[in-house]
């Protein structure tokens, strides 16, 4: 069964079934743009549009989740070259489990480097699914990635196996709060002491807190009350495909007043 996941992922990357779609990413501190993420897609031409969240598992899990995090990467570096040389970040989602190939780091930045990619308009998006042994070439790798100028997000951050002994061990800029907490901070008071203490958390290691699934303007105006900086969500926009971000660009910058 597994191998056969595999053997259908293979084909998949042959045949041009994956594709790249990005979301943006806005600053409540500057009221600017400041970057998008790089989110995948499987169209599969019998079983239709599969989500990440069922084939990312089964690729951790059948071994495949590297070579597709690769492709993911060199993928997004390539579409999104011009964007970088006009100030904008790419983020990338990456499993904690690619980490456990010593070379990773070396492959990244080998990535960025033969495509003359910004190093430090790069970001990785760390999602913690399984507990990993965070020993020394771990912490190795995540100084080395720092030391080149690219940034880390913890992903989901409170959620899964993410935990706190990363803001004291490893160098991390931004905590991302999923779409499933912000949806209830409006209405539910422990999470809204939560965000508090998450958003208090953030600033004494120095770090920004981005907020995610983001749908509504009331959303948005709670969020900067509590001094949140980034958000992301459907309130700016879905997830679009490369050749549709000039377009939500000025539509976007056209429409601004409304983000003040
Ligand atoms: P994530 O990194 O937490 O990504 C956010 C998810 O929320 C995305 O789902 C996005 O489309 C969705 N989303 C964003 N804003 C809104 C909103 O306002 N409302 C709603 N309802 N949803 C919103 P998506 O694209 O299905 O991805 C699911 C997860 O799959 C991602 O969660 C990430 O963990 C994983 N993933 C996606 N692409 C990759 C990848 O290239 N590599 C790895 N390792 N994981 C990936
Ligand atoms: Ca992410
Ligand atoms: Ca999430």
């Amino acid at each position: 069964m597994v191998s056969l996941v595999k053997l259908s992922m293979e084909e998949g990357l042959r045949t041009n079934q994956f594709y790249v779609v990005y979301q943006p990413q806005f600053s409540l501190r500057s009221n600017r743009l400041i970057g998008f993420e790089a989110l995948l897609r499987w169209s599969h031409p019998v079983l239709g549009q599969i989500p990440p969240s069922d084939f990312i598992p089964l690729a951790e899990r059948n071994g495949f989740i590297d070579t597709l995090g690769y492709w993911v990467m060199d993928t997004a570096i390539r579409e999104f070259m011009s964007l970088a040389q006009r100030g904008y970040k790419l983020s990338v989602n990456v499993s904690v489990l690619q980490f456990q190939r010593e070379d990773f780091v070396d492959r990244v930045v080998y990535l960025l480097r033969e495509r003359g990619f910004p190093l430090e308009f790069f970001v990785l998006e760390l999602t913690e699914s399984e507990p990993i042994q965070r020993g020394a070439s771990f912490l190795a790798m995540m100084r080395s990635l720092k030391s080149h100028g690219i940034t880390v997000y913890i992903d989901d951050f409170g959620m899964g196996y993410s935990s706190l002994d990363y803001l004291n061990f490893i160098p991390v800029s931004a905590l991302k709060l999923d779409r499933s907490f912000v949806s209830r901070v409006l209405w539910d008071a422990s999470s809204r002491y939560l965000l508090s203490d998450i958003v208090a958390l953030a600033r004494r290691h120095k770090l920004q807190v981005i907020a995610e699934g983001v749908e509504t303007r009331e959303q948005v105006d709670f969020l900067r009350t509590r001094d949140c900086d980034i958000i992301q969500g459907y309130i700016l926009s879905k997830p679009i495909v490369i050749a549709e971000v000039p377009l939500f660009l000025r539509a976007f910058y056209s429409n601004y007043n409304k983000w003040f």
